[in-house]
This record gives C-alpha cells, structure tokens and sequence, in this order.
C-alpha cells in the first residue's frame, strides 16, 4: 500500500528537473514531493483527507529563490528606518527625515536610507552634516542607495567624538573639509566608525525578518541567501534567524554568509573561525550560516569610484592618475580566505563589480584548488558588472558560480549617460552586466536582486528583466540586448541554480520526488506570455515544506 498524500495537486507542473520537465499531477506527503507525474498515477495516493486542488490555467513552479539579498537588514530598514528614496533634491530629504523624527519622538536616533549620492543634489564633494543642521538634535545617519556610504549630522559626529583627529581608515574615506574636519560623508570602510548608531537587537531582527518574510512569501520566494549577516558587526541577526527557526516561524529557507574584512581593526582569519562558531550554534532546518562573504572590490560610480578595473576609469581625474580603483584583499590573503573557509566547510561568496576584482578572485580561487584539491563549495562571486570575456570560461573551469543582477539590468538613460558612461566610457558601459555569455560558456547562473538596494525586488522582475533587460514600453532603458536570456533560463537562475550555488539542490530547488516541497502557483504562465506580463503575474499560492505559507484566496482551505 502506497502513502496517502497529504495534498494533491493538478495543473501545468514545471519541475526544473531535466529527467522529467513537465508534469501534470503532484503529490505530497509529510512535507515531500512523493509523487510527479500524469493524473492517472496520482490517484493511488489520493486518500479520504487528501487536499486536491486542481489549477487549469497558469503554471506550477519549484518555490522561487534570491542569490543575494540582504534581507535582514532589508527588513530592519522597511521598519525602523525612514527611506528617501522617493526624494529628488536636499529640501525633499531633509523634510522626510524630519517627518520621520517627529513621528518617532522615543528614538534616540534617526536612521533613514536611499539618498542618491550624486553631485546635482549634493555637489562634488558630497553631503555634509550642515546640510542636515536644523532637524533633531538627535544623531541622524542617513546611508545612501547602495549602502556604500553614510551622512551624518554635527549630532552624531560629536557623540561619538568624531572629529579633525580621527584618524584616515584604509579601506574607506573620510570625506573632510580644507581644515581636516571630517564633513559628514564617510564612505566604504568608514562607515565603521559610526557602527554604533546601526546596530539591532535581536528582537527588532525577528520582527524584521518576518516582515521580509511575508511579504517575499506572497511572491512566491522560499529560498534566499543572506549575504552579510553581521551587517551591523554582530550576531544578532543570526541568533534571530536561529531563534525563529526554534520557534517554528521560519518559513522560508534562509542561508546567511558571514561577511569578513581585510582592514584595520580585524584580524581577516579570526572571523572565519567565528563564524564557524557561529554556524554550529545557529545552525537548523530552515537556517544555515554556510558562507564567508568577502568585498575584493568597492562600487562606481562614485567621487572617486571604488570597484576595481584592469583599465582605469575615464574621468579627467582617474585618466591623469591611472587610477583603477580599490582591491580590498591582497592576493595572499584571498587565497588563505578560500583554502580556510573551505577547511571549515563554507562557501566563499564574492562581491566584485569591475573587472580587475573578478581576476584577481580567480586567480586566488584557483591557487587554493591547487592546495585543497577538488571540492563540492561552488564559490560564487556576485555583481559582475565589467567582466573580461577571457575570465568567463575560467569560471566555467573552476566551478564558480555567477550569481548575476538581473533586477539591475534596466538603466536610465540618464543615470547611464551621465553617471556611468563618464567613469566607464561607452564600451565597458555598453558591455555591462552580461549573463548570456555564462550560461553559453556553462557556468552554473543564479539570480539576485542585492534587496535592499533594488526595493521591491520580487524574483518575478529579476525573471523579466532577464528576458528583456528593459522596462516595458521603454526602448531607451535597454542595455546589453545580446546578453538577453530565455524565460527557461531566468526560471532555472532562480529555482535550481540558486539551490545549487547554495549547496541544496539534493533537497531543493525543482520538484523531483523526494525533494522538500516548495513550490509555487502562478496565475499565468510566464513561459508563454508576453515578457513584459511576468512581472505582473498574479502569485495564487506558496508551499514550504508541504505547507500553504500563502495563499491569495484562503477559501478553498
Ligand atoms: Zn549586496
């Protein structure tokens, strides 16, 4: 006698599993796919408490996953932060702040997030703490779009006795005025120094990741990777997850990488083997701190730009100075970073935006192979903004997997033409971003949003904006059109590979017998329809582990 199923369901299944990649029927038992296949041969596990649901139209999908998203800092923000994203001059920022000041008289601080920092609004030399003189007396912290930055008040500076004395920090700048007096912007490695004022306790830290969590359940997300969570220098947002999971309350498979520094005040090796303290006491069914983040290389466009190139950048300054940006490890260290982390049985996961950065991070991924020998940690570097072709069939050699930014793909005109093409010149910025060539090369593709930064950052833009890296109706935003990507393959950069850059696919990530049961039901199917309607796809219904954790309409319960 066959197990009775808990759930039945039929429809048009995509499982993302190549032995059988369509089906009709699914069956589910104590939280596993048990059976995939015809309806004929669902039946035999159809019993008298079965749930059947029968969906004629739209699709069925494995649950959806995020490579890089920084969900608890994401959700921290959305709750104790004011966003000025909305804001398009000085005036409007310092009147969202103050808003939120008032509205919140029992903070000791005003944290807020997503002003832009350009030269139009703030000039060439950034924000300045006189620019937000005249709304609280309380310490404001106000960190850009990227996260790269923070700018402060007089208030914030002076509680913490910043001042002419602090001391330049190296892998960060200072921004200061013509007398040495810090100006308010600190960038990069100094925003350290205000770490005090952006740290949460682990209660706000639950609450915000079950935020995150049901508003990312609702578009059919069961799968994330976490990629700094010692955002705020502690372990509160591991303990948080940890504590959850304990608690039953994670629904929602959640992977974190511990982000490690090469910089003054760390001691780079010390923190791996924190975190792998930190995984085994926090380690469960739903969480699993399972990577060591490092940042090899900073951002463009930036005043200057951080990311590091092998050509330099092509405005006046960096053209007279050869300057090609910022490397933040030393080779050395990089390879001792990948041949520990793997001794420890992590995942190395790699930012690096120029090209300069994703080399130098090969060449230390290779070096370490040599030492170690071959190994199953699928090291991902993420972001990938300028790559040298030659560096992507060495990623396809060394089993790197490209976790790519497909919700990024679409660029004003504006902010292409005057912001990157300056830095970049027309053919690296033209080339940016590209994702095709790794699939064609074979490199394992997954997709990521970098939430907070794209906000909302539902796996279903990232898919359409794959497909048509513009917006819809919006010939103008279009950039790289032949790194343009299929529908199947944005599906698989968001299921599977996901799971396999997270060191899961045995257990999840496609609907194969056997597998957990996480899956989603979509109203439409997004294989069919026209690109510019995946993103508005209606999410009918979300399953973790055999369980609805979503349902748009409950009645049929
Ligand atoms: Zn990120």
């Amino acid at each position: 006698m066959d197990v009775t199923a808990d759930k039945i369901i039929y429809g048009n299944i995509h499982t993302v599993d190549k032995d059988r990649p369509k089906a009709s029927a699914v069956a589910v038992a104590d939280g596993k796919f048990i059976y995939v296949g015809d309806e004929t041969g669902a039946e035999k596990y159809m019993g008298e408490d079965t749930q059947v649901l029968r969906y004629e139209s739209g699709i069925i999908m494995p649950g959806l996953g995020e490579g890089h998203g920084h969900i608890a800092p994401g959700g921290t923000e959305a709750l104790f932060m004011v966003n000025v994203f909305t804001g398009r001059s000085l005036d409007e920022y310092r009147s969202m702040i103050k808003k939120h000041a008032q509205a919140h008289p029992n903070w000791d601080v005003i944290l807020g997030t997503g002003f832009l920092p350009i030269p139009d609004l703030f000039g060439e030399d950034g924000p300045t703490a006189d620019m937000l003189e005249g709304i609280t007396d309380k310490p404001v912290v106000i960190s850009d779009i990227g996260h790269h930055s923070y700018w402060v008040n007089h208030a914030a500076m002076d509680r913490l006795g910043i001042n002419r004395d602090t001391p330049d920090v190296r892998d960060g700048i200072i921004v200061r005025d013509a007398q040495g007096d810090p100006t308010g912007y600190f960038r990069e490695g100094a925003m350290d120094l205000l770490k005090e004022y952006t740290t949460y306790t682990v209660d706000q830290y639950k609450e915000a990741i079950l935020h995150y969590q049901e508003e990312y359940l609702a578009h059919g997300e069961t799968l994330v990777l976490d990629p700094i969570i010692n955002w705020d220098n502690t372990d509160n947002a591991a303990i948080a997850c940890h504590e959850l999971d304990l608690e039953g309350k994670l629904k929602m498979h959640i992977y974190a990488a511990y982000q490690i520094f090469r910089a003054e005040g760390h001691d780079t090796m010390a923190e791996i083997e924190h975190a792998a303290k930190l995984r085994e006491k926090t380690r469960g069914r739903m969480f699993d701190l399972s990577n060591i983040k490092i940042q090899v290389d900073g951002v463009f466009p930036g005043n200057p730009s951080t990311a590091y190139m092998k050509e330099p950048y092509t405005d006046t300054w960096s053209k007279k100075n050869h300057y090609c940006g910022q490397l933040r490890f030393d080779p050395e260290t990089l390879t001792a970073v990948f041949k520990r982390s793997h001794e420890l049985g992590f995942t190395v996961h790699v930012h690096a935006i120029g090209d300069g950065a994703l080399s130098v991070t090969l060449d230390a991924a290779g070096k370490a192979l040599e030492i170690t020998g071959p190994h199953e940690y699928r090291d991902a570097v993420t972001h990938l903004q300028v790559v040298d072709p030659a560096d992507v069939p060495r990623m396809a050699g060394l089993g790197i997997v490209a976790v790519t930014d497909p919700h990024w793909f679409t660029m004003e005109n504006e902010f292409f033409y005057d912001m990157v093409v300056p830095v970049l010149g027309e053919e690296r910025a033209e080339a940016q971003m590209p994702m095709k060539s790794f699939f064609d090369a074979g490199v394992v593709v997954s997709s990521a949003s970098d939430y907070p930064v794209e906000n909302p950052a539902y796996p279903l833009i990232g898919m359409q904006k794959g497909v048509m890296r513009q917006f819809p109706g919006r010939p103008d935003t279009l950039h790289g059109a032949d790194e343009r990507v299929t529908i199947e393959q944005m599906i698989n950069a968001t299921t599977l590979n996901v799971a396999y850059q997270l060191l899961c696919d045995d257990r999840l990530g496609s609907i194969t017998v056997g597998k957990e049961a996480d899956l989603v039901v979509l109203e439409q199917d997004i294989t069919g329809c026209e690109p510019e309607h995946i993103a508005d796809t209606k999410v009918l219904r979300t399953m973790t582990g055999g369980e609805w954790v979503y349902a748009a309409d409950q009645s049929d319960d």
